[in-house]
């Protein structure tokens, strides 16, 4: 059987993220930005969490371990780079490591730039990825621990995972970064369509995620540092990749 997905809104805008393998029975929670709507979430499911897995040391993403490693005593998986900022860490992940999660495996990659260690998680027999706070709907996260050509590696890492890979995100800031791409590729029809779906989504605090690698590489400017158009209206046209990425992030950042 398929895997199953829980996703709610934790605090204002994180997401929280259950998936369960009804074959094995085992239960993943991925990052623990509040322990009461992940505690309220396996309740509703029924589900017995079996491992959490952390993709960064944020506190909006580790704040219910210790309560959930009370409550269920499922072992807590973290960066190995930010295990001193992780509670109550178990075991440390690293690019290239694998866990068993019933018939699937779970691969970690190493995804710096919001954080020097920030880990994403990618289960390809499933199509299903976990991006924390590196790459978001039609946007990415900050760049409080490293420079631009970091966060660029990480984004192209991501870019070659399958088009049809479902990615869920650390947070709902979807509709803010529609304006911001909209600004900067503003002939792009696919994201004019998408931009308007989130804003009707958004005007019924409906969740815009998950989302998939072709909706991204399609609307997500942080993903289309080779357009002619974004580079045009960037004046950018003969600069490198990384050098488009790390203008566009600057916009952003004072947008
Ligand atoms: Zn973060």
């Amino acid at each position: 059987m398929p895997l199953s997905i829980e996703q709610f809104i934790c605090r204002s805008d994180n997401y929280g993220v259950l998936v369960h393998d009804p074959d094995s029975e085992q239960t993943l929670i991925i990052d623990a930005p509040e322990e009461k709507p992940i505690v309220a979430a396996i309740e509703r499911t029924g589900w017995k969490p079996t491992m959490l897995l952390i993709t960064h040391h944020h506190a909006d993403h580790v704040a219910g371990n210790l309560g959930l490693k009370q409550r269920y005593g499922m072992p807590i998986y973290g960066p190995a780079a930010e295990r001193d900022n992780i509670p109550g860490i178990d075991e440390a992940y690293d690019d290239g490591h694998t866990l068993s999660f019933g018939a699937y495996t779970i691969h970690v990659v190493s995804t710096p730039g919001h954080t020097a260690g920030h880990v994403s998680l990618f289960i390809p027999e499933a199509k299903l990825a976990f991006t924390g706070d590196t790459l978001f709907a039609m946007g990415c996260g900050r760049l409080l621990e490293c420079q631009p050509p970091v966060m660029f590696e990480s984004l192209k890492k991501i870019a070659e995972w399958p088009r049809d890979t479902v990615v869920h995100c650390g947070h709902e800031y979807t509709e803010a970064n529609a304006r911001f791409a909209r600004s900067v590729d503003p002939e792009n029809e696919v994201l004019q369509r998408r931009a308007k779906e989130v804003e009707r989504l958004r005007a019924s605090k409906e969740m815009t995620l998950p989302t998939t690698i072709g909706d991204e590489l399609d609307t997500n400017p942080f993903l289309r540092w080779a357009d002619p158009a974004i580079r045009g209206t960037l004046g950018m046209e003969d600069a490198t990749d990384s050098g488009v990425f790390a203008e566009l992030r600057r916009r952003k950042d004072a947008f």
